[in-house]
């Protein structure tokens, strides 16, 4: 068995059980490795801590598959650690019933550079460490097994992957996509393209906030910024909107919005509007329209993959942000989100407290809003903590 060895005093991480070890940490490597291979991480004094895959293009030089560094990583670790997942979910009561759902968020499930999305009879593999690629056949047996889905689909398409010297994989691994895949989520019909449409098809990690977006949204004007496929405003149309304008650039993503909304025909489609438009011109032209809204969500694309990007996202999220609050009636709610991992919480809400107090209004924070439980955060890995929402309703 090949093994790493750590400088001295690179192992108070592991301790703590976060599962990355970089490049600066590794002080040498013993036997043969090839990308993907499970090591056996040793302390400087050769204390044994874990076993990891190696990633030998990454700046994350190996992730630990476990914590036990006498564990062996083989066909039945993976089929306990996927097993465990999906049993997890099982017990949870908003998430049993699901038809699309997370079945594994990679470090928080035990499985760094591992994610499986479900919907309906479809599982979807998305792998972005070398680890994780190189087991993609027990990966793949394992989900078989614990959800009796015989059909699995690829979407290794994430840029991440080209950070581990790995190509772009997509396709299907086992049995077929169906013609049409639609999911229900709280009442809503929605169709996932799970070969083409971004991530695996569909934002879960939304799935809660859209729910209550539709509790806030009766009788309200909606404004829904950055809609993909409609989840928040078809939640918001059932919830008894007066009427949703949504936002996308993404022409793919609205066909596909247009085409959820006729998947639901007990929503009222005179009260939909959907744009293309860039969503930072778009906010500024509903001004000049002398356009007002009683609710507006944006859930914006990640501005700051990592903190090296913070200040100009922070500025991006200012933006929209204030044009928001301007466009905002009296009592109206904000939903306002940002997936970007380089900003942390209190970041954000200084951004948008200062974009309330440019645009002149009075707001209140009355929702704190996370990703859906299906998307765990490991408490050892507070990274993982990408989503971020606040609800903020003017004075
Ligand atoms: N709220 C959605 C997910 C939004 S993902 C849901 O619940 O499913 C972010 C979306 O922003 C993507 O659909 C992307 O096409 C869109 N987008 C990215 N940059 C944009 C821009 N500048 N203007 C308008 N839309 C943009």
């Amino acid at each position: 068995m090949a093994e790493l060895i750590l400088k001295p005093g690179k192992e108070r991480s592991l301790l703590r059980r976060h599962p990355w070890i970089f490049a600066g940490s590794v002080a040498r490597t013993e036997g043969r490795l090839r990308p993907g291979d499970t090591v056996t991480v040793l302390d400087r004094d050769h204390r044994p801590l874990a076993r990891a895959a190696w990633s030998p293009h990454s700046q994350i030089r190996a992730r630990v598959w476990s914590f036990d560094p006498s564990a062996t990583i083989d066909h039945a670790f993976f089929k306990r650690a996927i097993a465990a997942a999906v049993s997890r979910r099982a017990r949870h009561p908003r998430l049993r019933d699901q038809q699309g759902l997370r079945l594994v968020h990679g470090e928080s499930d035990g499985l760094p550079g591992v994610i499986i999305d479900r919907y309906g009879d479809v599982v979807v593999v998305q792998l972005t460490s070398a680890g994780a690629d190189k087991w993609r056949g027990a990966i793949v047996d394992a989900v078989v097994q614990a959800t009796g889905c015989a059909n699995v689909y690829e979407r290794s398409d994430s840029d991440v992957r080209a950070l581990e010297g790995l190509q772009a994989m997509s396709g299907p691994l086992a049995g077929s996509l169906p013609r049409e895949l639609t999911i229900d989520e709280y009442g809503v019909r929605i169709a996932v393209d799970v070969a083409g449409g971004h991530k695996t098809g569909f934002y879960l990690d939304q799935r809660e906030n859209r729910a209550l977006a539709g509790t806030l949204a009766a009788g309200r004007r909606v404004l829904n910024c950055f809609c993909y496929t409609g989840g928040f405003s078809l939640q918001a149309l059932a919830g008894g909107a007066a009427e949703v304008l949504s936002i996308d650039s993404s022409a793919p993503a609205l066909v596909t919005a247009s085409h959820n909304l006729r998947l639901n025909p007990g929503l009222d489609h005179q009260r939909a509007e959907w744009r293309e438009e860039d969503v930072f011109q778009a906010l500024r032209g509903l001004r000049g329209e002398g356009r007002r809204f009683d609710m507006i969500i944006l859930d914006p694309p990640k501005f700051a993959p990592s903190a090296g990007h913070a200040e100009r996202a922070a500025r991006a999220y200012k933006d929209i942000n204030l044009q928001a609050f301007r466009l905002l009636e009296a009592g109206g709610v904000l939903m306002t989100y940002s997936c970007s991992g380089g900003i942390g919480i209190e970041l954000f809400q200084r951004i948008v407290a200062g974009a309330a107090v440019d645009a002149g209004v009075e707001a209140c924070i009355i929702h704190r809003l996370a990703a859906a439980p299906d998307h765990p955060v490991g408490l050892a890995v507070p990274e993982g903590e990408y989503l971020k929402g606040l609800v903020c309703q003017r004075a």
